[in-house]
């Protein structure tokens, strides 16, 4: 998956383009720059890749999400259900603009269950946010239904899945507003960026405005620009945009290099009968960023991790021993540790967390192997992994 992994003349001249003129920030200085806009080329660049109307650059995914919410008018005291696997940022976003994250369970799909979301709706539910983890997808003809039956904006964080498709659609493009992430270990990088997608043009404006103080951005002189309403500073550098549109362009060459090596990995693990790989929705096609699967029990899986380490395969994680991506470790969260005083609100909102348990989500976490698929790797390197994986796995299961 990280685009780094193949960096090259490409990205540097897009970089350098960017230093020959000197001007860093995406907005104004027009005369000195002769004539590159790296952030505009690489939203254009965007749009045309998910087929959407309108991409927001910003700063971070993170940033993206908290953006892509407040754009839809989510705040103070709006429930916003989300999965408990995921990144932290999911949580982080949410709570940055007052509002409320709901945590409800995943399916065999590793993201959120609709019928877990159906229950988890009340009065003060304002929004859904699906995460599409490790470069696959929920079924979101289904949580497209539960939003139009309870009238909830759909927001649906890509950040992990790029180049992944659902019914013939981009991954992060489905949604009524998207979000991408290009940090530094993510299929396409910038080194730290983001991307709010959407084809609703009210909250393309308001990503636009929001993430940059609010500036109107008609006209071209800043000083002179009119502030509609309150935002804040989201914005990305030239230089981070630069290295994204080399490597946007590069897209094509890295989901087929992904393909290809996931598929030699499935392939060799197809031959072991109790490995069961994620479900993928009817229609969906993954990114082929990770190779996620299942064994029979919770013990198999830490074993498996467990001989995976000792015997050199890394970038493999049993992401129930894991303190960023799943709800059980996140402890500073459920005992809401902030360095600012958080509204009453919200921390009655939270008190759940205290308490509930998430047996449907620990069945599939404490079972799951999820593997990052590298660019960098040769065919050889893949096939000796491939066969190593089987080997492990063959050893612990036979031993049941
Ligand atoms: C990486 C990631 C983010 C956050 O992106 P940053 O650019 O690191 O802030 C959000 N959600 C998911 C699912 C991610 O994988």
């Amino acid at each position: 998956m990280p685009g780094f992994e193949l960096f090259s003349d490409l990205e540097r001249k897009e970089v350098n383009d960017v230093l020959d003129n000197g001007v860093l920030m995406r907005y104004g200085f027009d005369g000195m720059r002769k004539g590159h806009w790296k952030a505009k080329e690489l939203e254009s660049e965007l749009e045309k890749t998910f087929g959407s109307s309108h991409v927001q650059l910003v700063s971070s995914g993170t940033a993206a999400v908290s953006v892509a919410l407040a754009s839809a008018g989510v705040g103070a005291g709006d429930e916003v259900i989300m999965p408990t696997f995921t990144f932290v940022a999911s949580f982080e976003a949410i709570m940055m603009l007052g509002a409320i994250p709901v945590l409800v369970d995943i399916d065999d799909t590793l993201t959120l269950d609709p019928k877990a979301v159906e229950a988890a709706v009340t009065s003060k539910t304002k929004a859904v946010m699906v995460v599409q983890m490790c470069g696959s997808m929920a079924d979101m003809d289904a949580l497209r239904q539960v939003c139009n039956i309870h009238k909830l904006i759909f927001v649906e964080d890509a950040c992990q899945a790029i180049g992944g498709t659902y019914k013939g659609k981009s991954l992060g493009s489905i949604a009524d507003i998207g979000c991408f992430s290009f940090d530094f270990v993510k299929t396409i990088t910038c080194g730290e960026g983001g991307a709010v997608v959407t084809n609703n043009n009210d909250y393309y404006i308001n990503a636009d405005h929001y993430s940059d103080h609010g500036h109107d951005h008609i006209g071209n002189d800043r000083g002179a620009e009119t502030h509609p309403f309150l935002g804040y500073n989201f914005r990305i550098s030239e230089l981070h945009a630069a290295v994204g549109l080399a490597q946007i362009r590069r897209l094509p060459e890295f989901i087929a290099i992904q393909k290809k090596n996931y598929t030699i990995l499935r392939e060799a693990l197809s031959q072991i009968p109790e490995v069961i790989f994620r479900t993928v929705p009817q229609g969906g096609e993954e990114s082929y960023a990770f190779l996620n699967f299942f064994l029979p029990d919770a013990e198999s899986a830490q074993k498996v991790s467990g001989a995976f380490k000792e015997n050199g395969i890394d970038v493999c994680w049993n992401y129930y021993q894991n303190n960023w991506h799943y709800i059980r470790k996140w402890n500073h969260l459920k005992e809401l540790k902030s360095l600012f005083p958080i509204s009453k609100e919200v921390k009655e909102g939270l008190k759940y967390l205290q308490t509930k348990t998430f047996e449907q989500s620990d069945h599939y976490i404490a079972r799951n192997i999820s593997c990052l698929i590298k660019l960098s790797w040769t065919e050889d390197e893949v096939r000796a992994r491939a066969d190593k994986m089987v080997e492990c796995i063959t050893k612990i299961i036979s031993k049941r």
